[in-house]
């Protein structure tokens, strides 16, 4: 059986990743996704074990040393990672799995798993407004959302180390996740993922 594929899907805060890939969930109901351990603490109307597993410090470290963590990364004063035995799980057995992290560890997994990553970079249509996204959340404060811009303009600009990038436009998420399905089908079909069904043809 092939293995899955990770769809690495990095969106810059503000670039309104959340939407979209919530949108390409619908389309691709079999689609396997990751919860993320993170340091960071819960905001109003997240969920434990489904937005993220919130743990210490500690515990993050602890699973770090212990090699249970498939790539990580420290965001603005928080650690953030994959654990790895259920993204593993999910692609061993066939299906493809969402991974939505930011850039370093985008490029961590390419690194790691380079025949099995797709990497997409998620993008607001301009810097504008990018900050308007930002400021409209309102759930921060004017240091935390100038740290996150920062960070945003930082990572945008690492777009060439990824395979696609997509533009959200505003008010437009569902044709934004429409070009993610379509990147999911077209991977799908490139020659080196179908040369065994190919080849048993001749073999035939
Ligand atoms: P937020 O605090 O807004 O939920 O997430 C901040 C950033 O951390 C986002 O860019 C998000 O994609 C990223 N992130 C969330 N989970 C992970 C993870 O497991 N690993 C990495 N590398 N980044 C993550």
């Amino acid at each position: 059986m092939n293995k899955g594929l990770i769809f690495v899907i990095s969106g810059p805060a503000g670039s309104g990743k959340g939407t979209v890939v919530a949108a390409l969930r619908e389309m691709l109901p079999d689609i396997g996704f990751s919860v993320s351990a993170t340091t960071r603490a819960p905001r109003p109307g997240e969920v434990d074990g489904v937005n993220y597993h919130y743990i210490s410090r500690e515990r993050f470290t602890e699973m770090l040393d212990g090699g249970e963590i498939l790539e990580h990364t420290e965001y603005c004063g928080n650690f953030y990672g994959t654990p790895k035995s259920e993204a593993v799980r999910v692609i061993e057995s066939g299906r493809d799995i969402i991974l939505e992290i930011e850039v370093e560890g985008a490029l961590q997994v390419k690194r790691l798993l380079p025949e099995d990553t797709v990497t997409v970079m998620l993008i607001a249509p301009d810097r504008a407004e990018l900050e308007r996204r930002l400021r409209g959340r309102g759930t921060e404060t004017d240091d935390v959302i100038k740290t996150r811009l920062q960070r945003a303009v930082t990572e945008v600009g690492l777009a060439e180390n990824y395979d696609y990038v997509v533009i959200n436009e505003t008010g437009k998420a569902e044709e934004c996740a429409a070009k993610l399905l379509s990147i999911v089908k077209a991977e799908h079909s490139k020659y080196s993922r179908m040369k065994s069904t190919v080849e048993a043809y001749s073999a035939e």
